[in-house]
C-alpha cells in the first residue's frame, strides 16, 4: 500500500512533502483558477469550502505530495502517487473469469493483444513493423524485443510454464532466413492463444490446422467443417488463434485486418453453435459515435443486414465479414464488453425484436470528393451518366451517391482511391 506519511522529496527548486491543512488558502489560490485544474482533468475549484473537503481527503489518503516552491514556501501544486496495474494480468483474469462462469463457453478463438494504452502499439501493426524493415533489409531487433517482452511479460505475470523463449529464438531465427509476412504477423494470435489455453487449462489447436483456404484466398468451408468436428470429437474445450489458417500447401493466409472476428464466425457456422458472443471493449453498437454524440443510447438488437450497413458505413465494432457465415444459419451474435460482462450488449439476428427503435442508427464516413457533370440540354441524362460510370467501372471505381438536378448530377466517390 502507498503511503507517503513520513517522506519528503527535494530538488534545487521544490520541496515534496505531505499536505498538512495549514496549506489551504494555497491550495485554493491555484486551485480556483480558469485553466489550472482542466490541464490535469478537474475543473476549477468552486470555493474554498471545496478546496478544504478535497485537501482532508488528501491528508486522509496518504498518497498526494504537497509541491512546495522553496523561494516563498507556497504550495503551487500536487501530485499523486499512483499504483502501476498490471493491465495484462487484470486482462487475463477478467477473461478467465469470464469464460469459466459458463461452462458453455468451451471454443475460444483470440485476437493478438491489442494497445496497453492510448499510447501503445498494436502487436499486429509491430509485427507488420517489423516485417517492411526486413523487406528492405533495415534491422528489426527493438521492434522485435519489444513484441517479445510483451509476451514474455504477460507469461511472467500469470506464472505460467510455456516455452516461449525457445519459440522466439525459433521465430528471430526464422527472420534471418525466408519467412512470409502472412506467417509472422499470425504469430501475434498465435502466441497469444496458447498463453490462454494454458491459463485457461484449455487445448491449444492450431489455426492452421482448422481453418482452410484455397489457393485463390476463399475459404475451403467443407475442409474447414471436417476439421472442426473431428478436432472437437478429441476435445471439447479449446482455444484457437483468430485471423490466420493456412492454404492447401500449409502456407499461413490471414483474413483482412481484424478478421479473428470472422474466425470466430466462420468457427460457430461450421459446429452450429447456438450463440456466437463476440467479446470486446465496449458493450455493443451504439446509435451513434460516443466521439461526437454524449452518450448516446445502446442498441439492443439489430438485424444482420442493418449491422453490415452501419459497419460499411464507419462503425467499427465488428469485422464487416463476420456476418455472412452466421447469416446462413440464422446464429446470433451478442457483442459484449469484457470490461463489464454484466452489462447485455449487442444482439445481431435475422430478427430484430426491438420495436421501439425506428431509426437503428446513425453514422458516418469522411473524405470523400464530389465530381459535378453538367450536360447540355438536349442531351438525355439517363445517356450521360450511363458513360460516365463506365468509364468508373473499367477503373473499379465505386460509387457512393449520385445526386442529379434537371441538366447536372454529381458522383460522390470516396477521396482515398
Ligand atoms: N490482430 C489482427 C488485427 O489487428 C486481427 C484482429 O485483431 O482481429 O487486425
Amino acid at each position: 500500500d502507498i503511503n507517503i506519511k513520513n517522506i519528503i522529496l527535494e530538488t534545487n527548486r521544490l520541496l515534496l512533502r505531505p499536505f498538512k491543512m495549514s496549506d489551504l488558502n494555497d491550495f485554493y489560490e491555484y486551485a480556483k483558477v480558469w485553466g489550472v485544474g482542466q490541464m490535469a482533468g478537474w475543473l476549477p475549484h468552486q470555493s474554498i469550502a471545496q478546496s478544504q473537503k478535497i485537501l482532508e481527503k488528501f491528508i486522509e489518503g496518504n498518497k498526494t505530495f504537497a509541491i512546495v516552491y522553496k523561494n516563498n514556501n507556497k504550495v503551487i501544486g500536487s501530485i499523486g502517487i499512483e499504483e502501476l496495474r498490471n493491465i495484462n494480468e487484470e486482462q487475463f483474469k477478467k477473461i478467465k473469469n469470464i469464460i469459466l462462469e459458463d461452462p458453455s463457453r468451451s471454443i475460444i478463438v483470440v485476437s493478438a493483444p491489442g494497445k496497453k494504452n492510448k499510447d501503445d502499439h498494436k502487436i499486429t501493426d509491430l509485427l507488420y513493423l517489423i516485417y517492411a524493415h526486413l523487406k528492405y533489409g533495415v534491422d528489426a531487433k527493438n521492434i522485435f524485443d519489444i513484441v517479445k517482452s510483451r509476451y514474455l511479460e504477460i507469461k511472467k505475470t500469470l506464472s505460467l510454464k510455456i516455452d516461449l523463449e525457445k519459440e522466439f529464438t525459433l521465430l528471430e531465427v526464422g527472420l534471418k532466413q525466408k519467412i512470409s509476412e502472412e506467417f509472422l504477423v499470425s504469430r501475434g494470435e498465435y502466441f497469444c492463444a496458447k498463453l490462454l489455453a494454458e491459463y485457461l487449462g484449455y487445448d491449444f489447436v492450431d489455426a492452421k490446422n482448422l481453418i482452410y483456404f484455397n489457393y485463390d484466398g476463399k475459404l475451403d468451408e467443407q475442409r474447414t467443417k471436417d476439421a472442426l468436428v473431428n478436432q472437437l470429437i478429441k476435445t471439447k474445450k479449446i482455444v484457437i488463434p483468430g485471423f490466420y489458417g493456412c492454404y492447401p500447401d500449409g502456407n499461413i493466409h490471414l483474413f483482412s485486418r481484424g478478421g479473428s472476428d470472422v474466425t470466430g464466425a466462420v468457427v460457430a457456422k461450421a459446429l452450429s453453435v447456438d450463440i456466437y458472443e463476440n467479446w470486446t471493449d465496449v458493450s455493443g453498437f451504439l446509435v451513434t459515435d460516443p466521439k461526437i454524440v454524449h452518450n448516446p443510447k445502446k442498441i439492443k438488437e439489430i438485424s444482420y443486414e442493418e449491422l453490415r450497413e452501419l459497419s460499411y458505413m464507419g462503425a467499427n465494432v465488428l469485422h464487416e465479414e463476420t456476418i455472412f457465415p452466421v447469416q446462413e444459419l440464422d446464429i446470433p451474435i451478442n457483442i459484449k464488453n469484457t470490461n463489464h460482462p454484466e452489462e447485455e450488449g449487442t444482439i445481431i439476428s435475422s430478427k430484430c425484436r426491438d420495436s421501439s427503435q425506428i431509426i437503428t442508427g446513425i453514422t458516418g464516413k469522411k473524405s470523400y470528393e464530389s465530381i459535378t457533370i453538367i450536360k447540355k440540354p438536349k442531351v438525355q441524362k439517363i445517356k450521360v451518366i450511363r458513360d460516365v460510370l463506365s468509364v468508373l467501372d473499367k477503373y473499379n471505381i465505386n460509387v457512393e451517391h449520385i445526386p442529379s438536378s434537371i441538366d447536372s448530377f454529381s458522383l460522390i466517390i470516396e477521396a482515398n482511391y
